[in-house]
């Protein structure tokens, strides 16, 4: 570990030092060969960094943790969590750290983070370290869902080290460094609350409020104030998901941030042919992290958020749960008018029609994709040709032609604007048979099918030649898709 003077990134420890209970100082291991394999020049200048500073050795080294600006202090950060439902007491950052936090060129602060630069005292047993394919897909998938307008982490760069990691086979290593609006989790709140240490789940309370919610503070009930702006954002992402057909997969109480952003892509990956059940996670035997049942799993985080905050709610417990429980009132109806509003505009509609009516039409359209095994984003897009009254393409995905001649006639009625459809309904997703080749083209150290995908989805509602492939579904011979945790 060194300083160099010149480094000009002005690293805060606010985590470390409102929280010292919650993170343990550490550092990144160093690495043999440090190589940039995808960069975010547009994130790097949002952030105020220099991207020619951060492309060459010493910013290399800034990237993967080897060099710490002075005054910074990395940290591996503890929480909690529930894991396909069952409570871990102690996770934490087991391959992960800290590094402190920037303010960015607008004044918000945004952490910068590595995952895969070693093993920490929260390791337990694991190697600490990440391989370049699971990497690329977290910047990829985040790239992607950041281009969608879905609230996310970032990822600014993927830095392979040279140094072989053992997975079912010996794998290059990667460092990722991910920027978020912070790294407080479901989790976190879990492990302050599980210690009974009342400061400290006070402190932690404050500073998430302080950071991400500055106006509850100013209410009556700032703690019931941090909930309800909890379960609002919470309620607003997954309906965000839901309208693009992402599957997270693994929403545990430690994925899931106090922010709103979307965090920690593992087995994640978007539907392509509509089904309510679609899960990819080959260790989510039961579906609990279904498409459909998304909703539900994060009123259920929101659950155990809400439980770990009760000693903050009110004195008594009875008195607690009653505050808590009329809070997920908000989520209920922040889900309900994020989903709503972006059918009405998936589907064209005016702002002014009801959402009955947006709902209803969905329900019934999404039913008949799901008898047809429809392909969800290419029927979105190309049904802006049925606006403008060409509804041949949209007829043809159908084995119900008079089910959706019905359902299309309905529609057209309400008068559909087909500019508005194709500046809500993306082309380009991250597909998964297009991943899958990207991903393992990189790893043999050829990026072009890399660049390609990326050009494609993070301009996903522009249509362009050349990128016929990038809009099409899988390949039949592609097979059932499966995500593996072990990454
Ligand atoms: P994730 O599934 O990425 O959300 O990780 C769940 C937990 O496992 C977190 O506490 C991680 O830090 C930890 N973890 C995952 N992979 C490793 C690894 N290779 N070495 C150490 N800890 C890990
Ligand atoms: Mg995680």
């Amino acid at each position: 570990m060194s300083v160099a003077p010149d480094v000009t990134v002005a690293l805060q420890g606010r985590f470390f030092g409102d929280l010292p209970e919650l993170g343990v100082r550490w550092q990144a291991e160093t690495f043999p060969d440090l190589r940039l394999l995808a960069f975010d020049e547009a994130l790097a200048d949002e952030l105020g960094l220099d991207a020619a500073w951060l492309r060459g050795p010493d910013g290399l080294r800034f990237l993967v943790g080897a060099l710490v600006p002075d005054g910074a202090t990395p940290v591996a950060q503890a929480y909690a969590g529930h894991q396909f439902g069952g409570y871990v007491p102690r996770l934490g950052d087991g391959r992960a750290l800290l590094l402190g936090e920037l303010a960015d060129a607008d004044g918000r602060l945004r952490d910068i983070h590595l995952k895969g630069s070693g093993p920490t005292p929260f390791a337990r047993g694991g190697d600490g370290l990440a391989a370049v394919g699971p990497m690329l897909r977290e910047y990829v998938i985040s790239a992607a869902m950041h281009a969608l307008g879905v609230p996310t982490t970032r990822s600014l760069a993927v830095v392979s080290t040279g140094r072989p990691v053992q997975r079912e086979t010996l794998l290059p290593g990667a460092v990722l460094t991910r920027v978020a609006a912070s790294h407080l989790r479901v989790g976190s709140f879990q492990y302050a609350s599980a210690t009974g240490d009342l400061d400290l789940l006070r402190r932690l309370a404050d500073h998430a409020i302080d950071r991400h919610y500055p106006g509850a503070a100013m209410t009556d009930h700032p703690y019931l104030a941090l909930f309800e702006s909890v379960a609002a954002v919470q309620a607003s992402l997954v309906a965000r998901w839901m309208l693009i057909g992402f599957v997270h997969g693994v929403m545990n109480t430690d994925n899931m941030t106090v922010s709103g952003e979307t965090i920690d892509y593992g087995p994640c990956a978007f539907m392509e042919a509509y089904h309510p059940d679609t899960v990819f996670s080959s260790i989510d035997e039961w579906g609990r992290y279904a498409y459909d049942n998304q909703p539900v799993m994060a009123a259920w985080n929101l659950a155990r958020f809400a439980e770990a905050l009760l000693p903050l709610l009110a004195d008594n417990v009875d008195e607690g749960v009653a505050l808590a429980e009329n809070a997920f009132a908000v989520f209920r109806a922040q889900y309900d008018h994020t989903w709503a509003s972006g059918m009405r505009a998936k589907l064209g509609l005016s702002g002014d029609l009801d959402a009955a009516t947006v709902t209803s039409l969905a329900d019934d359209v999404l039913a008949l994709l799901k008898a047809s095994r429809v392909d969800y984003t290419s029927f979105f897009r190309g049904l802006s040709h049925a606006a403008r009254g060409d509804a041949e393409g949209t007829r043809g995905l159908f084995a119900d032609l008079a089910g959706i001649d019905e359902w299309i006639a309905r529609w057209r009625a309400l008068g559909p604007d087909a500019a508005l459809m194709d500046r809500s309904n993306p082309i380009y997703i991250p597909r998964n048979h297009l991943v899958e080749e990207a991903l393992s083209a990189a790893t043999d150290g050829e990026q072009r099918p890399l660049e390609r995908l990326l050009a494609a989805i993070t301009d996903p509602y522009a249509e362009r030649p050349g990128f016929e492939r990038y809009a099409a579904p899988a390949p039949d011979d592609f097979g059932d898709y499966r995500t593996f945790c072990g990454t």
